[in-house]
Parts: structure tokens; C-alpha cells; sequence
């Protein structure tokens, strides 16, 4: 097949990113070699979470200007089941990044549902970079409610956003 022929490998990055952090922007970055596009797919309403600290708008307006130095990845917000969402938008592979042991559990489980629901959409995992392994959105938005630095975690405007909504 000719290069100009070849299909164009698309995947979704899927997450609440509430909000977004530096861990999100490793894995999304490291997809983003991987594929030929990457699409940050930001769940509306989690149903695994309880109400957002960020709407969806503010949440996937952090992750847009993060990675606006990627040409190949878009952000979009969704409300749907993950499978479809893929399939609407021509993606045939979900990508996850896996922390830890408790990280695995969840993400078979979702794997063998989602392939249930369509065979045709493959799950791949990207390793956490040890530096980011013990992060997340959980676990920031812990340390800014009591005033913990948040700096090195997250990007400069959400450590900004983070404290401006503590002091609420
Ligand atoms: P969180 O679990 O932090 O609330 P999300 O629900 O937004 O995050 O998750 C989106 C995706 O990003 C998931 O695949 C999750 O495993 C992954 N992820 C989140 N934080 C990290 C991290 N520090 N390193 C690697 N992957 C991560």
C-alpha cells in the first residue's frame, strides 16, 4: 500500500480530566507519537464521580490549552458511551494510562464491557511515567483544599483555577 493510501490511526484519550494534570499531558502526549490523531474525549458528567469541581466546558477548555502545541490532537466533550463516541469519530483504539495495581482492576473490567459493546474498538494502555504515577485529579484537588502547592502537578492555569475555587 501506498503511503498516501494508508489509514489514518485515530484513538481516543478518554477521562473527566477535573482537572486536567501532568500525568493526563504524559499520556496524551505519548498517544499523540503513537497515532496519527488523538482525540481528548472529556466525560460531561462522570457516573464513577460525584459532581464535578470544574463543568465540562471549564475542564476540557484546561486540557485544549495544554496540549495546543500538539497539531494532532483535538479535545471534544462527550455525554455518550465511550464505544460509540469512538466509532462516530472514526477512532478504532481507546488509549488509558494505567497508575497502579487499583488503575488495572477498573480498567479490565471497562475493557472486557467495552468489547462486549463493539469488538471493533481496541483498548491500549500507556504506563504511567514514574514521576506521575502517584498522581491524580483526586489527589490535587485534596492538596489545594488545603492549601498545598500544586504547582509541579498541574498546568500553570489550572494550579491558578485551583486556588481561586478553594478560596470559595
Ligand atoms: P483521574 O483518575 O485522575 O480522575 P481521569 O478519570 O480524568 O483521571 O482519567 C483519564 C485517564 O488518564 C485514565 O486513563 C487515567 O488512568 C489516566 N491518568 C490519570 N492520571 C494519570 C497519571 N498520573 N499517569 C498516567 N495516567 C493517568
Amino acid at each position: 500500500m501506498s503511503e498516501g493510501a494508508r489509514t489514518i490511526r485515530k484513538a481516543v484519550c478518554p477521562g473527566s480530566y477535573d482537572p486536567a494534570t501532568n500525568g493526563h499531558l504524559d499520556i496524551i502526549g505519548r498517544a499523540a507519537r503513537i497515532f496519527d490523531h488523538v482525540i481528548i474525549g472529556v466525560v460531561d458528567q462522570p457516573v464513577r464521580k460525584q459532581k464535578t469541581l470544574f463543568t465540562a466546558e471549564e475542564r476540557a477548555g484546561f486540557i485544549e490549552r495544554a496540549t495546543a502545541d500538539l497539531d494532532n490532537v483535538e479535545v471534544m466533550v462527550f455525554s455518550t458511551l465511550l464505544v460509540g463516541f469512538a466509532r462516530e469519530n472514526g477512532a478504532t483504539t481507546i488509549v488509558k494510562g494505567l497508575r497502579a495495581i487499583s488503575d488495572f482492576e477498573y480498567e479490565f473490567e471497562m475493557n472486557q464491557l467495552n468489547r462486549k459493546l463493539d469488538p471493533g474498538i481496541e483498548s491500549a494502555y500507556v504506563m504511567a511515567s514514574p514521576e506521575y504515577s502517584f498522581l491524580s485529579s483526586t489527589g490535587v484537588k485534596e492538596l489545594a483544599t488545603f492549601g498545598g502547592d500544586v504547582s509541579d502537578l498541574v498546568p500553570v492555569e489550572v494550579a491558578t483555577a485551583l486556588s481561586e475555587r478553594m478560596k470559595r
